[in-house]
């Protein structure tokens, strides 16, 4: 049986049970979603302004806003970027794009200029939908896109000018959707999405889904929440532009017909107030909330009411064993739900859905539906069995199409059999639990956010008084990990600590700062050149 057992050429099964998508060819994830029922909920809340957005009205603004991109001429293919924080207009931005087979590319509202002019640089977009606090960021990319203002009116007339702005969403919502529209059909393998994520080296790289992989992973979601059915509400706070809230808020939970509370960003008493306010029941978050969480708790619960909540979400980084155990003893009636999942497989991978499968602390969860894994030991490249330790592989509907305009990126990520590999060391019990051990790949994650450290090693190679650089993951107990910089000095140089991280918190979002540096006689590299992170992250945790 295909249960989560090895069978004989070592691939793991799913244990749950398969879910059909849908197999014809013409078919958008904007069409999949709103063809489910909702019951005639509320789709969104936005807990600052307490406006309700009904999913009548939800798919009514869909359709006017994608009439008007249509007017505007943006068609299958064309990439938009949506700069803006977490709002209940984000969704509406997303399906109306998809809906045209237009590609969505979401930017974090932390980046710098040049950083957000790198991903304009790499996706080309059209245009590109903003919030008024940011549309100064993206005037000094110099870009020149036309911008489409995500807010009620213009206010500040210079702001026109000086930004190409071409009008509102407000303006675009009031519009008559035309029945009538013409629009191309979008085949399910067409792209609509482009996340970035560094995956397992390098820079952060295009990953580019299709609809079939957004059905995919919606159809995850949906499963995933029916078995705890019941009138359930969510509060978001997880990033949207990221795949784990676009996954849960901005796709998946609007096809399950729950209600979303969304706040702009990340706020503990607003969080927690918002919760008791409209008695939330599911709060998906990243680790490090769940550790502020505990060390708050014994005042948070006599301020808070949180008796509705009944479970915690958390993904995007791993959860110790201890945090659980601490969570469960501080919150004894909320049950944390782990999830694990990538970019580049939509989000999808493993998850624990069931209070019976929450008590299985330290594991991510069974792998998710129509999902396969490998375990392939990283040096010998062989398929290993259960209870042994190697890189995980995936295979399923929702793994990405590739990187964009990558082939070199894409073959090295996800072979000839369509497996992708995960970069993570992982194993998988008799029963089909996933345990994630460590991570194999480069990638630092800050508080659930990504940080490269070939970007940041490429900036430090910038400054003129450094000869060479390397950056490593150094553990922290708030945000699992930051950022430490090994620095090699030229010649004569006096260059400080702090100078070094200054240089880099001058070019980068915050999340991304180096806050750790030493300095090194020579950067530890094999003969071909790669560094030796390893060597190097030993040398940086012997020192604790
Ligand atoms: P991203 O593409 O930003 O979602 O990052 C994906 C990576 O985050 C994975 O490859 C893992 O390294 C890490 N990750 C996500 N979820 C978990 C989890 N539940 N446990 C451990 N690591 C995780």
């Amino acid at each position: 049986p295909r249960s989560g057992f090895c069978i004989s050429n070592s691939v793991f099964y799913s244990k749950r049970k398969p879910i059909p998508l849908p197999q014809t060819d013409f078919l958008d994830v904007t069409t999949f979603i709103s063809s489910r029922p909702h019951h005639g909920r509320t789709a969104f809340i936005d807990a600052a302004t307490g406006r309700h957005l009904s999913f009548k009205d939800l798919w009514k603004a869909v359709d006017s806003v994608a009439t008007c991109l249509h007017d505007m001429g943006i068609r299958k293919g064309h990439v938009i970027l949506l700069l803006s924080p977490n709002s209940i207009f984000f969704p509406i931005v997303c399906l109306s794009v998809m809906s045209l087979g237009a590609v969505i590319t979401t930017s974090n509202p932390l980046n710098t200029p040049r950083e957000i002019a790198k991903q304009i640089a790499n996706s080309k977009p059209s245009l590109a939908f903003t919030t008024p606090e940011l549309v100064s960021k993206l005037t000094k990319t110099n870009s020149n896109l036309p911008l489409i203002l995500i807010d009620d009116e213009i206010t500040d007339a210079s702001t026109k000018t000086k930004a190409k702005i071409v009008t509102t969403l407000s303006e675009m919502v009031k519009k008559e959707p035309s029945g009538s529209r013409v629009r191309e059909q979008v085949n399910q393998d067409d792209t609509a999405t482009i996340l970035y994520s560094s995956g397992t080296t390098g820079e952060s790289k295009g990953v580019v889904s299709s609809h079939k992989n957004l059905i995919a992973m919606v159809q995850t979601v949906v499963e995933r929440f029916r078995l705890n059915e019941g009138d359930h509400k969510f509060v978001c706070t997880v990033p949207m532009f990221h795949i784990y809230g676009l996954a849960v808020f901005a796709t998946g939970i609007l096809a399950a017909g729950s209600t979303v509370i969304v706040l702009s960003k990340f706020d503990m008493g607003e969080m927690l107030s918002t919760i008791v306010k409209y008695r939330a029941t599911y709060l998906p978050l990243v680790p490090p909330i769940l550790v502020a969480l505990i060390n708050g708790a014994d005042q948070l619960r006599a301020w808070y009411d949180l008796s509705s909540l009944k479970f915690v979400i958390s993904g995007g980084a791993p959860l110790s064993k201890e945090v659980i155990e601490g969570f469960s003893e501080k919150y004894p009636g909320v049950t944390i739900l782990q999830a694990y999942g990538l970019t580049e497989s939509a989000g999808v991978g493993a998850s624990m859905d069931t209070l019976e499968e929450s008590r299985r602390y330290g594991t991510a969860g069974l792998l998710s539906p129509n999902t396969e894994a490998k375990i392939v030991d990283p040096e010998s490249g062989k398929a290993l069995l259960v209870n042994q330790t190697g890189e995980l592989w995936l295979r399923a509907p929702s793994v990405m199409k590739g990187y964009f305009r990558n082939a070199e990126a894409t073959s090295s990520t996800i072979d000839s059999e369509g497996w992708l590999r995960t970069g993570d060391l992982c194993y998988i019990d008799d029963d089909g639990f996933i345990f994630v051990v460590d991570r194999l790949k480069e990638l630092i994650k800050y508080k659930g956010y990504q940080v490269p450290p070939a970007e940041l090693e490429a900036l430090l190679l910038t400054h003129p008084e450094i000869s060479d650089a390397a950056v490593i993951p150094f553990p922290d107990k708030q945000a699992g990990q930051f950022p430490m910089a090994y620095v090699v000095r030229k010649a004569g140089s006096n260059l400080s600590e702090k100078a070094v991280m200054d240089f880099i918190a001058g070019l980068v979002a915050p999340y991304k700062r180096i806050r750790r540096v030493a300095f090194i006689a020579a950067i530890p590299r094999n003969p071909s050149g790669k560094i030796l992170r390893k060597d190097l992250i030993k040398l940086a945790t012997s020192k604790i």
